[in-house]
């Protein structure tokens, strides 16, 4: 178990769901990832949309958007592509959308809408090791409050510091964008976060992400 944040299971409306705590101040995202994964893989909670029960074989949260973090497209660029240029990098394994002030950044599906890394016939994830954060953090099962405030605060902070990364791989060669509706975008909306400058999730604090409302809920002193 991992002593920095567990997570444990809470009864949400009938089912068995899932509760997070962190008991450290110096919990890091790497520590949220690992305590998460090791939950989903043995934990207590049910899946609520499950085709076959288990995550292996199922593809049913693999045909949604997945918002990517700027740490996802260090390490996909890395495992994938390494030295491609980042711009290079949007074009072709990502849509950026533009809405107005809004930039969605998402890993690129193909025309039947499922992702590019899913291997159709298996139902089974081509890029498992190197999966975005999104994926790795999502379980279909009810979660507390808390727990969805926490993975919506992470995937958040990340996703800013990814347009970030964006606005700087345009320098080069110009802004890749695959859609835009009345785009009005400008740079210094996205201010330095947390993530900026950090390249694993060691690096990234989860008390320097969290607003203090949010840390008082879930923070709870460990032994
Ligand atoms: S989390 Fe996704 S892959 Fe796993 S069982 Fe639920 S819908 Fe299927
Ligand atoms: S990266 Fe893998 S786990 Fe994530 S949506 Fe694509 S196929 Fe599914």
């Amino acid at each position: 178990m991992n002593p920095c944040v567990e997570f444990v299971p809470i009864n949400i409306e009938g089912k068995t769901g899932i509760d997070v705590v962190i008991h450290s101040e110096e919990a890091t995202l790497a520590d949220y990832l690992s305590a998460l994964e090791e939950y989903i893989e043995r934990g207590t909670y049910q899946r609520v949309r499950a085709e076959t029960g288990k995550c292996e074989g199922c593809d049913v949260c693999c045909q949604e958007r997945v918002p990517l973090t700027s740490l996802d497209v260090l390490v996909l660029q890395k495992g994938l592509a390494p030295g491609l240029p980042l711009g290079e990098f949007f074009k072709r394994f990502t849509n950026v959308c533009v809405s107005g002030p809004v930039v969605d950044i998402t890993l690129a599906r193909q025309s039947d809408e499922k992702c590019i890394f899913l291997n159709r016939e298996t139902r089974r994830c081509l890029n498992y090791n190197e999966r975005p954060l999104v994926c790795r953090t999502y379980i279909c099962t009810p979660l507390a409050p808390r727990a969805r405030k926490l993975r919506d605060t992470i995937v958040n902070t990340g996703e800013d510091e990814l347009v970030r990364l964006w606005f700087r791989s345009s320098v080069k060669d110009g802004l890749v964008i695959h859609e835009a509706w009345d785009p009005e975008i400008n740079e210094e909306d996205w201010s330095e976060n947390a993530w900026t400058g950090k390249i694993t999730p060691q690096q990234v604090y989860l008390k320097d992400i969290v607003p203090s409302s949010l840390w008082n809920e879930l923070y709870e002193k460990g032994e």
